[in-house]
Parts: C-alpha cells; sequence; structure tokens
C-alpha cells in the first residue's frame, strides 16, 4: 500500500525487564486462556521474522528513539520484544520520483539512520547482515534489525553502488516501488517501460545472484516477475505481497505466480495492510480517501513545515473516515490460501508497518505478532509448520541464496 500510505504518510536494559511477547491484554481477554498459553510458548521459542517495515522512512525528519517505546511509530525496539519478534527488515525507501535526482543520497542517510538507531541502543538491537547473525542475535535477547533496501533507483545506474549497498549490509532489495524505474517495470505504473525487466535490470539480477543477495518481486509487473524467474539463479522472495485470487490487487501475487515462485524454492511474505488483504476494504478506503482530499490537501499545505503535526492530523482524519480495520482472519485466509495450493514452506509475515496505515484488528503495531500464532493455532495447525512460518522458512530461503551466490 505505499501508495496510500505514502499519500497517508506523506499525508499520513529495560528491555530484560519486559516479558517476551507481553502485548496488550485488552487484545487477548476475549482468546481461549489455554491455547493463548500454548501460542505464547511457541511464539517465544520461534526465530519470529518480519521482512517489511518502512520505520526508517517514518523516523528520517523526525526525532524519535526506538529505544524508547513511542505511538509515533508502529514499529520501535520495545514493542517489537512485546510482539516477539526477533529479527525486522527496516525498508531504505526511496521514491521513484527521486530515480533522477540523486536517489543514492537519500538512500545513504537512510542507511545511516538505521544504523545510528541500533549504536544508540546496543542494550536492545543489532545489525544482522545473514542468517547466522540473526540466530546469534536471537539468542542475546536483542532484536536484529536487516537492511532491505525498496526500489533499485539508489543503484543509480551502477554495479559499483549495488556492490556498495551490500558491503553497507542491505541484504534484500525490490526491484522497484510504484514506478518504472531504470530496473523493471512497476504493478504501479500506468504503461511499461520495458515489458518487464530491462537490459540494465538483467545485469542487476545476475550481480545480485553471485552477492547472495535476496531479489525482492513485491511492487514489480507481472512482465518484471516473470522475467526475473526466468533468469535468476537463486530462488526470489516477495517481502511484502499478498494473494490477488483474495484481494484483486495488482500488488498481489496470481496463484500461477505462487506456485513458479514455490517451484524455484522462493517464498511470498505477506503484508499486513488491510487494502491488499480485503477487498471489501480497499474499495471503501479508496472511496474514503477521495471524499477527503481537497481536506488533506489544506492540511498538507498548513503543515508543511511540521511533519510530526501534519501526520497527527493525517491519522486524525483516517480515525474519522477511514473504514472500520478487518479482523486478524483476513490475513490467516492469505495463510491458508498459500499452504494448501504450495504447502507450508513458502509463507512468511513482512507487515508493511510504518508504511500502510491500515491493519488488521489487534496488528495495529509490531507488539500484536503473538496473535498470528494464537490465530494459526486456533486453526490446527502443528507447531513446527507455525515456526516454520513465523521465521524458519524464511532462514532456509535466506541460506539458499547465499549457498546459490557462494557457487557464481
Ligand atoms: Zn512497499
Amino acid at each position: 500500500m505505499k501508495l496510500i500510505v505514502k499519500n497517508i504518510v506523506i499525508i499520513f536494559c529495560i528491555m530484560l525487564l519486559i516479558p517476551a511477547s507481553q502485548i496488550d491484554a485488552k487484545k487477548t481477554h476475549d482468546l481461549d486462556q489455554q491455547l493463548w498459553k500454548k501460542a505464547l510458548k511457541i511464539h517465544d521459542e520461534a526465530v519470529v521474522i518480519d521482512t517489511h517495515c518502512d520505520t526508517p522512512m517514518a523516523i528520517l525528519e523526525r526525532k524519535i528513539d526506538l529505544g524508547q517505546k513511542t505511538t509515533a511509530t508502529e514499529v520501535d525496539f520495545i514493542k517489537m520484544k512485546e510482539g516477539g519478534v526477533d529479527a525486522s527488515f527496516f525498508a531504505v525507501f526511496v521514491s521513484n520520483r527521486l530515480d533522477k535526482k540523486n536517489p543514492s543520497k537519500r538512500a545513504l542517510e537512510m542507511i545511516d539512520e538505521i544504523y545510528r538507531q541500533v549504536e544508540n541502543n546496543p542494550h536492545l538491537a543489532e545489525i544482522a547482515c545473514s542468517p547466522a547473525g540473526i540466530k546469534r542475535i536471537e539468542g542475546t535477547g536483542k532484536r536484529a534489525i536487516l537492511i532491505g533496501m525498496e526500489n533499485g533507483g539508489p543503484i543509480e545506474g551502477s554495479l559499483r553502488l549495488l556492490r556498495n549497498y551490500y558491503r553497507l549490509g542491505v541484504r534484500y532489495i525490490t526491484l522497484t516501488h510504484s514506478g518504472n524505474n531504470d530496473i523493471c517495470d512497476s504493478s504501479g505504473a500506468k504503461k511499461p517501460q520495458w515489458n518487464g525487466l530491462s537490459e540494465f535490470g538483467e545485469k542487476v539480477v545476475a550481480e545480485m545472484n553471485r552477492l547472495g543477495m535476496i531479489i525482492d518481486v513485491s511492487h514489480v509487473s507481472d512482465e518484471a516477475f516473470w522475467d526475473v524467474l526466468k533468469i535468476s539463479k537463486a530462488p526470489v522472495f516477495a517481502s511484502h505481497s499478498c494473494v490477488r485470487a483474495i484481494c484483486d490487487s495488482p500488488r498481489n501475487l496470481t496463484d500461477e505466480m505462487i506456485k513458479a515462485l514455490a517451484r524455484s524454492g522462493g517464498i511470498v511474505h505477506l503484508n499486513f495492510y488491510a487494502a491488499f488483504l480485503d477487498d471489501k476494504f480497499r474499495v471503501k478506503s479508496d472511496a474514503a480517501w477521495e471524499k477527503v482530499a481537497p481536506e488533506r490537501k489544506k492540511l498538507r499545505e498548513k503543515y508543511k513545515d511540521d511533519r510530526n503535526a501534519y501526520w497527527n492530523a493525517i491519522m486524525g482524519l483516517w480515525k474519522k473516515y477511514g473504514p472500520p480495520a478487518p479482523k486478524i482472519d483476513t490475513l490467516m485466509e492469505h495463510i491458508d490460501h498459500i499452504v494448501k495450493l504450495v504447502g507450508v514452506d513458502h509463507v512468511g509475515m513482512g507487515s508493511d508497518y510504518d508504511g500502510a496505515g491500515a491493519f488488521p484488528q489487534g496488528l495495529e503495531d509490531v507488539s500484536g505478532f503473538p496473535l498470528i500464532t494464537y490465530h494459526l493455532l486456533k486453526r490446527g495447525y502443528k507447531e513446527e509448520d507455525i515456526k516454520k512460518i513465523l521465521g524458519g522458512n524464511f532462514l532456509r530461503f535466506f541460506d539458499k541464496v547465499i549457498a546459490t551466490g557462494k557457487t557464481l
């Protein structure tokens, strides 16, 4: 949803004292307490990984310390701990609008922001660059923070820059965002520019394969998806996409795509954005935003020098006019669909927190993650399969990408 949220966005040790997976009691009082206890145990044992949040974008121009619990963002190190989320990919998001205007500056600033947040909170978090790193940091009780880049625009047509991003710790690149770039076409573009992957895009895929860097096909056009799958030597993933057969957005994957991804050893990480999960919600939210467009414009003017005030005002608008959030079952239906289609080894979570704005009930921020485990249990998933969905699948997939790189 970055479109709308970016619209919304644009428009909108102490750690040790907090028991793991301690989420708001309000969220859990209706649950079967026996099952909830079992869910918490499984959740705490699992390596829980979220492969996409836009928190760097949300904090870059605001003075926010992720070492403090804050309501200003959906992710901080404390809420991650409360939600039992052990590792998270922080997205270095650069809008396609900057593609021709030195996007590497913005990307490097965001990478710096991620490092500074972690360096300022060494008791809470560490940067991770590998599956082994994730597991080691998880063992210390800290959060593992990984870096993904959303939109390959900051590569600026140079494989040298790509390699330097890798050296800085970037471990996946979402090839583009909602516009076409010099790598490939986007699912959000009105017209294709390359009919898939460009010639430069093919070089990017080959170099990422060689580096052992993960290729992310979220946001790319269907043609680009198929081009990537055809030429990539390593399995690829969608860091934050959903099932198109359930919610008909071009940002989501068709069953054919999910089957092809799975055949190649790839994986789909589900976006929690309500408009990618629930068709009815999507229609209503589009209508709501259209209705308040003039008001949004006024707010943009009024708060052009105060992003905090602007975001607060936009959130207020959303609360007033946005449709009610769907139930968490909507996310569960996407999981069930993928599991039925290709088995339990090819699905995971990529929340899109701090980049979307509307999430299923109970998943309003990262502290709600244990509810997913609870509902998986309730739906009859086995413990070992739940652990795969929560992070085991991603670790296996990431290992395979790195191993493939070593053979090239
Ligand atoms: Zn996105």
